[in-house]
Formats: structure tokens, C-alpha cells, sequence
């Protein structure tokens, strides 16, 4: 019989020893009244990807989805403009990248990340047993192309535009990490629809690029999960190879297939809406003193002092944004020694709330 004294000690002794310095992944989810914290879609989702949810047959549950989720593989290379054969989806853009990063790195090997940058690819590397070279971005927060071809990685990530500081990576730097590197490139473009530019043509420069994109942000569609990437056919088969079968559940192939047909107009539409609040925003911030960054996603960084102790104080108003606090000094975040809210854009009533929270939790208020 297995001893009752499965302590914490024990457990960690029969895990793999990789995991160890990993522990559950845990924002602060408190409920608040208006949550501008994780980049979703707040406005919600298109009418028909409702009225697909709706009127999905109970054998859409009971019986298992389609293996690689071909007819979604076809709509999202119609909506890229790639071959459906360039295409592969997943549990969530994580899920595709984790897959990736799996299928295209052995343990010990070194995967290059930008700081700051998209935490849970430190996470994945982490879980795959890979050696991380993080690279701090440059002080105008751009890619450093140089140091990051210097680490020789077997992986190099790219986020485009980052998050959270929103900007998009220069074209001249992206292009020469794709020229240069020694393995694959891993472009997330998860907030590309904000962006209205992105790396798409680097896939005819170059079969050793992945560009990953996600359904969560510009469709509203984070609680169904699906993600995807586009590559050369070969190396879209490696990632689906270790991604594995039924991966998209079926409800989501459903609305994600609506989402991009009959939703598609909703979607380009709330992203315009996106765009114009973020800009607003930005515009509302400076008139208070400060210096948001650069967005070309649908989220501002600002930089702030004592940022988590800020974010639960506008939280303790009842609204959410995501506190960033340890970010490498660099340039406009060198005043606050790496400390930001980055703050989710949505229908403007929801900024204004979380704009009235920010003045009331501001230095000298009581
Ligand atoms: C939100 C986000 C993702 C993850 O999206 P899912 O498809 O919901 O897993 C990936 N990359 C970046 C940079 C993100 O901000």
C-alpha cells in the first residue's frame, strides 16, 4: 500500500525533476466589477457564433471532434490567406506553442525570449526541460536581434505586438533574426489584429517560421480555447505530430468556424472599435502626467510605481487591470524601475471606470 504521508516532500521527489521550480499559474482572479485584465474580448462575441453555440446537436458533444480539425484548418488558411496544409490548431495558441517548443527542441537545449515578454513561454521552456536566454528588450523596446542570434538558440521566441509592453517588433530586427537563425522562429502575433501589420510574408522568406495567433483576444472566444499557427507544411506536421488528435474540442471548432464565416465582420468591427479606445486611452493617460507606451494591441502599458500594490487598490474600486512588477529597468521603464499596469481596452464605460480607479488610487488620495 502507498504510505497515507504523500506530503509535499514525497511528491517532489516522484516528480520529474524539471517541474520543480514550477508552481501553478495564479493571477490574482479575485472577482471585480470590471475586468480589464486579460486582453478578452469584453464586448463579448458575434451574433453567430452565439447562434452556432446555440444550436449545436447534442452528438456534437457525445461523439469525439475531428482528429486535426481540418475544416477549421481550411477557414483559418482562408482567413490568413495560406494553405490549409500551412495550418495548425490547438487547445489555445499555448497549447501551439508549448507543442512546438516540444517538437522542436530537445532537453538541455537553449530557447531565446525577449524580457519583458509573454511569461508562460518561460513556463513552457521550463516544462520542456530547456535552457531559457532571456534577452532584455532594447531601451526603445525592440527586439535585440543581435544578442538574441548570439545565444545560438535551438528555438528563438518573438512577440509581436509584446505583451505587455503592446508595442509591435521592428521589421528590420524580426527580419534578421529570421535571416540569421540557426533554428526555428517562433513569432506570436496574438494581438496581430490590433496591429494592422504583421510577419506573414516573412512564411514565404523562410520554412523555419511559425507564427502563432490565437481566437481568444480579436474573437472573443478565450473560454473555448483555440489557437493556431501557420509554417511550412513540414513544420506544422511537427508541431501537430506532438500537439496530438482532438485537441480542439468540438463546441470550439463550431463557434471558431462561425466566428471567421458569418462573425468575421463583428470581429473587424470591435477591433476597430478596439484600436480607436486604446488610442483614447493613451490620450487620457498622458493628460494625467503619465507615459503610456506604444500600443499596437488591445491593451496599454503604462508605466506606474508600486504596481501590484496600485492594481489591488483599484481592484479594492472594483476594477481589474494586470500589475507588472520586476521588468528589466529599460528605457521608459526605467523611472519605475520595471512596475506597469497594463490595462485591457473595451467599450469605453469600462475604460472611464478604470480610469475613475487610477485617480482614486493615485498618490495623495486618501
Ligand atoms: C493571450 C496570449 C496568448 C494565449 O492565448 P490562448 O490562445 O488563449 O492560449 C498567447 N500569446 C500571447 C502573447 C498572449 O497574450
Amino acid at each position: 500500500m502507498i504510505p497515507a504521508r504523500a506530503d509535499r516532500e514525497t511528491a517532489l521527489e516522484i516528480a520529474r525533476a524539471s517541474y520543480r521550480g514550477i508552481s501553478l499559474y495564479n493571477p490574482d482572479r479575485s472577482p471585480a466589477r470590471i475586468d480589464l485584465s486579460d486582453n478578452t474580448n469584453t464586448w463579448g462575441v458575434a451574433p453567430a457564433v452565439e447562434a452556432a453555440l446555440r444550436e449545436a446537436s447534442i452528438a456534437t458533444v457525445t461523439r469525439y471532434p475531428n482528429l486535426y480539425a481540418a475544416a477549421l484548418k481550411d477557414a483559418l488558411g482562408g482567413y490568413l490567406g495560406v494553405g490549409a496544409d500551412r495550418i495548425v490548431t490547438g487547445c489555445g495558441s499555448d497549447d501551439v506553442l508549448d507543442s512546438a517548443i516540444r517538437a522542436f527542441a530537445e532537453p538541455g537545449d537553449v530557447i531565446a525570449l525577449p524580457d519583458p515578454s509573454f511569461a508562460a513561454i518561460g513556463i513552457f521552456a521550463q516544462m520542456n526541460a530547456l535552457r531559457p536566454a532571456v534577452v532584455p528588450l532594447t531601451a526603445s523596446l525592440d527586439l535585440d536581434a543581435e544578442t538574441m542570434l548570439a545565444t545560438d538558440a535551438r528555438i528563438i521566441y518573438i512577440c509581436s505586438p509584446n505583451n505587455p509592453t503592446g508595442g509591435s517588433m521592428s521589421r528590420a530586427a524580426v527580419e534578421r533574426v529570421v535571416e540569421r537563425a540557426r533554428g526555428v522562429v517562433i513569432i506570436d502575433e496574438a494581438y496581430a489584429e490590433f496591429a494592422g501589420v504583421d510577419f506573414l510574408d516573412l512564411l514565404e522568406r523562410s520554412d523555419r517560421v511559425l507564427i502563432s495567433r490565437t481566437m481568444s483576444k480579436a474573437f472573443g472566444l478565450a473560454g473555448l480555447r483555440v489557437g493556431y499557427a501557420a509554417g511550412a507544411p513540414a513544420l506544422v506536421a511537427e508541431v501537430e505530430k506532438s500537439r496530438g488528435p482532438y485537441k480542439v474540442n468540438a463546441l470550439a471548432e463550431r463557434a471558431a468556424l462561425a466566428a471567421l464565416g458569418p462573425g468575421l465582420s463583428w470581429a473587424r468591427e470591435h477591433v476597430t472599435q478596439a484600436v480607436e479606445n486604446r488610442e483614447r486611452l493613451a490620450d487620457e493617460l498622458r493628460g494625467r502626467g503619465l507615459e503610456p507606451l506604444p500600443s499596437a494591441a488591445n491593451f496599454v502599458c503604462v508605466p506606474v510605481a508600486d504596481a501590484d500594490a496600485r492594481g489591488k487598490r483599484m481592484r479594492a474600486h472594483g476594477v481589474a487591470v494586470r500589475p507588472f512588477e520586476g521588468m528589466p529597468a529599460i528605457g521608459p521603464l526605467a523611472a519605475t524601475n520595471g512596475s506597469a499596469l497594463r490595462i485591457s481596452v473595451g467599450p469605453w464605460e469600462m475604460i472611464e471606470a478604470a480610469l475613475d480607479a487610477l485617480d482614486a488610487t493615485a498618490e495623495g488620495t486618501p
